[in-house]
């Protein structure tokens, strides 16, 4: 993967080539951002061009063994390390990344690169509570690989995608790594959630913050991706939020039906809520409880959105222009109920929610709770 392949970041790629380039390379890196933004590939990108012998014009040449190796994720020299689990695994297994690296290398293929980890999840076929980790047996594994001298290349690489679901096992014997550098590795730490790491391992790393892709560009990628009328491109890279990730779920029609169930369920949440229906949250709660992580995810995202529109119609600094056709119609009507009084406790309870969740709450409790929660909120006016 070339940074010419990686969409959006102009600024950034270059600052990382000339750094490369000056000889300037921290040992211990950050990658921080949503995984819609493309952290994991640009990360991917910046090994490609520090292991190039024929980088050029600030780029690596895409053509040499190096690079070939590198965009097949079949590098000598270049480690991956993610989150893994498995069902029925035996008392004792040592469960670790490279057991997955095939569908890791079918899953970057697919996506080249961008997906989220709950999509990860519904790759390992991990159920709705079960979650992949990090576990100190990988850290012991990460050592046993950088023992060896490199392959072909003056660098090792190991790429750590997701370090918060790090158990403290693991982050311990992660600090002790970093605390000792290694001669001629580079560490590249792919975190969507830097601030649930150990500070002492953040305080280690150079920061490299992949912030949202502008919507200029993710406005272009629409319209390459069939999107003709000009408007029609805008409403959809506007939506998308800076995230690539919900970008291209948009083009592919898939979001239209995954936002279609997820406005219904929000519509039904906020009709209960308001009629005080306690019993029928339950069965609403249940439901999500059946929905796969992404289509949670999905939901929570769809929810965040159409309460911060409801609110701006509500303070008539909206525009249902932004609004899908009946959505606009909900939100209009629903508008009187979202104010200064309760818009900010509801997207608190979103994102509490979103992290219970990612964090491996109970799916269950985590939305009956939240179910409740929210229609104390709006049964309130
Ligand atoms: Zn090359």
């Amino acid at each position: 993967m070339r940074f010419s392949d990686i969409i959006g970041h102009d600024d950034l790629k270059q600052r990382l080539a000339a750094q490369i380039d000056a000889g300037r390379i921290s040992h211990a890196q950050l990658f921080s951002g949503a995984a819609g933004h493309g952290s994991l590939p640009l990360a991917l990108a910046y090994v490609q061009y520090l292991f190039c012998p024929n980088r050029h014009d600030g780029d690596s040449c895409g053509e040499c063994p190096s690079c070939r190796q590198l965009s097949e994720l079949a590098h000598p020299d270049l480690h991956f390390v993610f989150p893994v689990n498995k069902r029925e695994k035996r008392s004792g297994e040592a469960i670790i990344s490279d057991n997955f690296i095939d569908l890791w290398r079918e899953i970057w293929r697919e996506k080249s690169g961008i997906f989220s980890l709950e999509e990860w999840s519904d790759r390992l076929d991990l159920g709705k509570t079960m979650k992949g980790m990090i576990t100190a047996k990988e850290s012991e594994e990460i050592i046993r690989k950088l023992s060896f001298k490199s392959f072909s290349s003056e660098y090792k690489a190991m790429i750590i995608w997701l370090p918060e679901t790090m158990n403290q096992e693991a982050a311990n014997k992660i600090l002790k790594i970093l605390e000792e550098p290694w001669d001629k590795t580079l560490f590249i730490l792919v975190s969507e959630k830097p601030e649930l790491l150990l500070q002492t391992i953040t305080s280690r790393t150079q920061e490299v913050a992949v912030g949202r892709i502008d919507t200029a560009t993710l406005e272009r990628v629409a319209r390459e991706g069939g999107i003709t009328d000009a408007a029609e491109a805008h409403n959809i890279a506007r939506l998308a939020n800076g995230s690539l990730l919900e970008l291209q779920a948009l083009l592919r029609g898939e979001s239209d039906e995954a936002r279609q169930r997820s406005f219904e369920l929000f519509c039904r949440l906020m009709r209960l809520s308001y009629s005080d229906q306690h019993l029928d949250l339950f069965e609403w709660a249940d439901d999500m409880t059946a929905l796969t992580r992404e289509g949670q995810r999905q939901f929570f995202l769809n929810a965040v959105r159409l309460l911060r529109e409801s609110y701006m119609l509500h303070a008539g600094l909206g525009s249902i222009s932004y609004l899908w056709g009946e959505e606009a119609a909900f939100c209009r009507k629903f508008a009187p109920y979202i104010g200064n009084q309760n818009i900010e406790t509801l997207v608190a309870e979103i994102e509490r929610a979103m992290l219970q969740i990612a964090q491996n709450g109970s799916p269950r409790i985590v939305f009956t709770h939240f179910a409740l929660t929210v229609s104390k909120q709006i049964n309130r006016l």
